[in-house]
């Protein structure tokens, strides 16, 4: 007989981890005892030489669905002649290195249950076990107990109590457990606040198909919900949220329903159907049937399955239901229920709430596949507050991120915990729940941050909030940022070529940057090249006016004369434009900009898929959609030598004119465009990585959400480099408190 005391660190507590060892234990004849600790699950096993090999083995290779095996190491001890195998339930197990788990997709036994007219979790809207249910949403506090989390009020039956007690069973210290005789339940209410009589499920459904908007509380927040096939009620829901263009997501009742209506292949089927239930962009296939204002004029649309029971109990398979964040336009997502009531009765005509109250809200997670592999446009639901492994362990980092999609990082030894999304942080509402969120993490944690690390934009809240917090300070630019969290993501040092393609950030000459090469480490940066500046007539209008870039493009390229193209563009020029490009020449209220997103704009503009934009990213969005599925030409641009060097797509605009004078058609200028940059991006990487030897590349910032700039960039350079491309982290600016993070600390050694 030998005995081993084994060590297993990682996602290992709140999965089911020590029922599964246990059973393990009795299949391989292992005597001994399992116990959460500080860092995870510690195992005492003892048993025949042949039989503990098998038994550590699979403790990774067939570990519960939910949990992430981090390092398992194994010593000697003497042999105690134990023959039990015993669960020991830890005191207080030790917060400082504690895991959360992010919320986990109902598992199919509990979807079973909840459709067995038999089991006593029938229609139950809040079943869930060890290998699903909400988790990161309901924790006030660690360690992961149920009286620390806000089931708390609700005392367990003695059925449901005995399954908690129960090693064997599928909900041993499940501490969300629940059924209909203890748990929480939902109820029906007007807009009011008044309760409606009826089932509250069966009513929501009943109302829903007569074409009602929903106010939906779901795990993380309240979801605005109306049938995406009742034209008139997504109309109704557009209009009431003050939301023009941009697509709404679709919950789907089944995995069919969603294949019916997208193309699906296996990488997404597995993404829409995995444990973080994100939202998954896909291409609308022969059968899609949604109303046109779900998606208007994108061949894309989100769709997400149902993540908790009581989407399985409203939505039937067939079913296809709008899904969208309840909030209006700016603001982070309702998860009170006096909060929404209050902000969302213009909108929703009913609300369907719940008493199990949600602790911290979390949007739906956004993601598509590239490559065959899942990419990351938001993280939040289902993968926050899971830690990202840093290369190294360094001092305890709070890093603020950006402004818009913002998201926060908050370090502890070499691990990285990436907040939720909390939205664009212009408003005070969105500034409060950022900090509350800040605050909740440090305690969740157990971390006092030693440093903070922060954007160099002097305006941005997050900018402000680290100013003010009194620690040792980190700034860190924008783009370096960006290429620093994709470094991060893939424990890389550099040095990489990066570039760095997004709307706005501040440079460290104070001018607006985002276009830009850096030959970059987790350290510094030098910016090798970048997009040739061009003036934002009029400031910030021009970034939600993009016309005002084209008119200054053709301005510069042709002065006063431009006027004489005979283009549509030109034809359909806003009136005051003359003083505007007059006021631009003169530099006055037009500050220099190399952003890559301008660019877009501006070619959308000039091609006149868009002048003025209703959300943020909405003209290079288009852009997209109207070169979908051409190849497009490589049109003249010209790369000026220099320190750094400057990319000029004069001569593409150029091109671009004289083909719509030819009369040209704009999507495949669109087309042309995106073949052009591409082409240019790798031209330029190729120059800079000849000069300086560095042969990898890493791609990031917001652009590089547009996937056919990205698939060609890809296309043109994966021959010759290593491309870094994000996986874990969203490229635009939700991911950029990563890089941030990883910056200070290799800073701070
Ligand atoms: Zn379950
Ligand atoms: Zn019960
Ligand atoms: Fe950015």
């Amino acid at each position: 007989m030998e005995r081993l005391r084994i060590e297993i660190t990682g996602i290992v507590q709140g999965v089911g981890f020590r029922p599964f060892v246990h059973n393990l234990a009795g299949r391989h004849s292992i005597g001994g005892w399992v116990a959460n600790d500080g860092r995870g699950v510690v195992i005492e096993a003892e048993g025949e030489q042949a039989a503990l090999a098998a038994f550590l083995a699979a403790l990774r290779a067939e570990a519960p669905p939910l949990a992430v095996v981090g390092a398992v190491t194994a010593r000697p001890l003497p042999p105690a002649g134990e023959r039990g195998f015993a669960i020991r339930t830890s005191a207080a197990a030790d917060a400082r290195t504690a895991l959360i788990s992010p919320d986990v997709a109902t598992c199919p036994d509990c979807r079973a249950e909840i459709a067995d007219p038999l089991d006593r979790r029938y229609g139950y809207p809040f079943t869930n076990c060890t290998n699903c249910g909400p988790r990161y949403t309901i924790v006030n506090d660690v360690p992961y107990d149920r009286e620390r989390t806000t089931m708390a009020a609700f005392t367990m039956c003695p059925a449901c109590r005995a399954e908690y007690d129960d090693p064997a069973n599928r909900r041993f210290h499940a501490q969300p457990n629940a059924c209909p005789a203890c748990g929480p339940a939902y109820r029906l209410l007007d807009r009011d606040g008044r309760p409606l009589a009826g089932d509250p499920l069966a009513e929501a459904r009943r109302l829903v198909a007569a074409g009602s908007v929903a106010a939906i509380k779901g795990l993380g927040g309240f979801h605005l919900a109306c049938n995406a096939l009742d034209a008139a009620a997504v109309a109704a829901l557009r209009a009431r949220k003050v939301r023009e263009d941009k697509p709404f997501a679709v919950m789907a009742g089944s995995l069919a329903a969603a294949k019916a209506r997208c193309l699906v292949d296996k990488a997404e089927e597995e993404l829409l159907a995995g444990p973080a239930r994100p939202i998954v962009l896909l291409t609308k296939g022969p059968g899609y049937d949604l109303a046109a204002a779900v998606a208007p004029g994108n061949p894309c649309v989100g769709m997400m399955l149902p993540y908790a029971p009581v989407h399985w109990l409203l939505l039937a398979p067939d079913d296809v239901w709008v899904m969208t964040s309840g909030n209006t336009s700016d603001e982070p997502i309702a998860y009170e229920d006096g909060d929404a009531l209050a902000r969302l009765a213009g909108i929703a005509d009913f609300f369907l709430v719940h008493n199990r109250p949600i602790n911290c809200r979390a949007d739906d997670s956004v993601a598509r596949v590239f490559g065959g592999k899942p990419y990351l446009l938001r993280r939040s639901r289902g993968f926050a507050p899971a830690p990202l492994r840093l290369k190294r362990p360094g001092p305890a980092v709070l890093a603020c991120g950006g402004e818009l999609k913002s998201a926060f990082c908050l370090t502890r030894d070499d691990q990285a915990f990436m907040s939720a999304h909390v939205g664009d942080l212009e408003n005070m509402a969105t500034y409060g729940a950022y900090t509350a969120a800040i605050e909740h993490y440090e305690k969740l944690f157990a971390v006092r941050p030693e440093l903070v690390a922060h954007d160099l934009h002097p305006e941005y809240l997050a900018t402000k909030y680290a100013m003010d917090c009194g620690l040792p300070r980190i700034g860190v630019q924008h783009h370096h940022a960006h290429i620093a969290a994709v470094l991060a993501e893939h424990g890389a040092d550099g040095p990489v070529i990066g570039a760095a393609f997004d709307g706005t950030g501040y440079g460290d000459d104070g001018r607006l940057w985002g276009g830009e090469f850096l030959l970059a480490d987790l350290k510094g940066y030098t910016r090798l090249a970048h997009l040739e500046y061009m003036p934002l007539p009029g400031g910030a209008a021009a970034i939600r006016e993009p016309w005002r870039l084209a008119a200054w493009v053709l301005h510069d390229l042709y002065g006063a004369d431009f006027v004489n193209k005979d283009i549509p563009f030109v034809r359909s020029l806003p009136a005051g434009w003359e003083l505007l490009l007059a006021a631009a020449a003169k530099g006055l209220n037009a500050p220099l900009a190399s952003g890559a997103g301008r660019l877009f704009d501006a070619c959308a503009a000039l091609l006149g898929v868009r002048g003025k934009i209703n959300y943020e990213g909405q003209a290079a969005v288009e852009l997209e959609l109207a070169a979908a599925g051409r190849k497009g030409r490589v049109l003249p641009y010209a790369i000026t030598a220099g320190e750094p060097a400057r990319l000029d797509f004069r001569p593409a605009f150029a091109a671009m004119v004289a083909a719509l004078e030819q009369g040209a058609a704009p999507a495949e200028l669109a087309a042309d465009f995106h073949a052009t940059l591409a082409d240019a991006v790798a031209a330029t990487v190729r120059r800079l990585a000849a000069a300086s030897g560095v042969r990898t590349v890493a791609l990031s910032g917001g652009v590089f959400q547009n996937v056919t700039l990205l698939g060609a960039v890809v296309a043109r350079l994966e021959q010759d480099f290593t491309v870094l491309l994000h996986r874990s982290v969203p490229p635009n600016d939700g991911g950029l408190a990563l890089g941030q993070a990883a910056v200070a600390i290799e800073r701070s050694r």
